[in-house]
Parts: C-alpha cells; sequence; structure tokens
C-alpha cells in the first residue's frame, strides 16, 4: 500500500554507533518499502556546513540515503535546530530533497502540516532568541568562513552550554506551547500536524475553533529510535 515514513531527531553522530547501524538497517528494511521518507530535523547532531560532506562519518550517511533515493523512495529533509546548515551540495549528493519548515501536504488525501517543532516551543525565550541569531544571514556567513576545524570546535562549546541551559529549564518550558500550536493549526485551516523535537513521542488530539487536529510528536533515537507510518487510513507509531 502507498505509504510514508516520518522520522526525526536521529541525531546521528560517531558518538553512538549502535544507533547509527539501527538507523542504516531502518533505511534498508523499511524506508525502502515506503513511496517517500521524510527525514523532519535533526538528523545529524551537529552539522557544519556542507564543505563537511567528505568526512568519513558524513559521507557513509549521505550514502545510505543515496542508496535509498537511488531505489525510487523520495527522501524530504527538513532543517533542525542541529543541522540547520545541511544545504544543496548535501541535496545533490543525496538525491534528496530540502523542505521548508513549515511544510503543507496532501498527504495521502489528509492535509498535513510538517514541521521541526522548535518554533512551536515559545515559551523558551532563550532558545528563541538564540534561533534567531543562528537563522540570520550574517551569523551563518561568519561561521561558514571559519575552517571546519574552528567550526567543529565552535559546535562543541555551543553544546555545551546547550546542555547546561537545559539542565536549568523546567522541563515545560521545552515543551511545545499549547496556544502556539493552536495558532499554527488555525493559521493552516486545521491540518494534521506531525512534528519532533521535543523527544516526547505522543498522539494528541486538539479541538480547535470546535475542529479536531490530530498532532503527531516523533521520538528521538537516542537509545532505540521510531518512526510514523501514515497511509490513506491514517498514521501508526512504530517503535524499533
Ligand atoms: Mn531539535
Amino acid at each position: 500500500m502507498s505509504h510514508s515514513i516520518f522520522v526525526s531527531d536521529l541525531h546521528l553522530s560517531p558518538e553512538r554507533p549502535r544507533i547509527v547501524e539501527t538507523f542504516f538497517d531502518f533505511l534498508e528494511r523499511t524506508a525502502a518499502q515506503a513511496d517517500a521518507l521524510y527525514i523532519l530535523g535533526d538528523l545529524f547532531d551537529y552539522w557544519v556546513g556542507d564543505d563537511d560532506l567528505d568526512d568519513a562519518f558524513n559521507a557513509r550517511g549521505t550514502e545510505s540515503l543515496a542508496r535509498l533515493t537511488r531505489k525510487g523512495v523520495r527522501v524530504c529533509v527538513m532543517h533542525g535546530n542541529r543541522d540547520f546548515l545541511i544545504g544543496q551540495a548535501f541535496a545533490g549528493r543525496t538525491g534528496a530533497k530540502l523542505i521548508g519548515d513549515p511544510t503543507l501536504l496532501d498527504l495521502h488525501g489528509a492535509r498535513t502540516l510538517l514541521m521541526h517543532g522548535d518554533t512551536l516551543c515559545t515559551d523558551d525565550v532563550d532558545y528563541q532568541k538564540f534561533r534567531a541569531l543562528a537563522r540570520s544571514r550574517k551569523f551563518q556567513e561568519e561561521f561558514l568562513a571559519q575552517p571546519v576545524a574552528a567550526r567543529r570546535q565552535r559546535v562543541g562549546q555551543l553544546r555545551e552550554i546547550n546542555e547546561q541551559a537545559k539542565q536549568a529549564k523546567k522541563p515545560e518550558i521545552m515543551d511545545v506551547t499549547l496556544a502556539t500550536v493552536e495558532a499554527v493549526l488555525r493559521q493552516h485551516g486545521f491540518p494534521r500536524l506531525i512534528h519532533g523535537h521535543t523527544h516526547r513521542p505522543a498522539r494528541h488530539v486538539h479541538v480547535v475553533d470546535g475542529r479536531e487536529c490530530e498532532r503527531w510528536v516523533l521520538p528521538d533515537w537516542y537509545e532505540r529510535g521510531g518512526y510514523l507510518r501514515c497511509d490513506a487510513s491514517g498514521c501508526t507509531a512504530v517503535m524499533l
């Protein structure tokens, strides 16, 4: 049956070799059966720029996706907050299509909105400030002008600062803000919503202006991984 598969927050990194193998296995066994694979952000734990494509770890990751697109599976990649420097060279190498955040599509007959999810966490004011800076052209141009080794080092520092900041934040701050979710659903005409980022896999139902909207939150791949499978009859969450 014609179906699509959704994943996010794989955070692929040489530091977690087991989950990397799980992902490659998933691409070969599961994603290869689908019409399309959507990766909704944070495929990589960090991505310092497409000029790092030949790094051994990155090359293996991109080759695994290239194998999938060569089989005829459509692969769509959305930026997450860790890998937003993925660019057109990555797309060319893998055969994947970069899609914007948010993307609204007709998914097997159901209007569906795809997001990474970080823009829904509006209570986290510090993060939203950092996001606005990191996504600015000036910041990205300055960052990309540095040598790859210096960029890696900078990302390592940012990760440490980020980990410390997360420890200090209340858990509810790092979840989506309900009013923002409702506003987004209203703005896009009450679609189904699929996103990741919060690492709180679930199916929620929101009633907005009397309209029922389904919201699927994808799991992260820190311990085991999982995906969402959608076809014309609906979506099913599968943990690996
Ligand atoms: Mn994220």
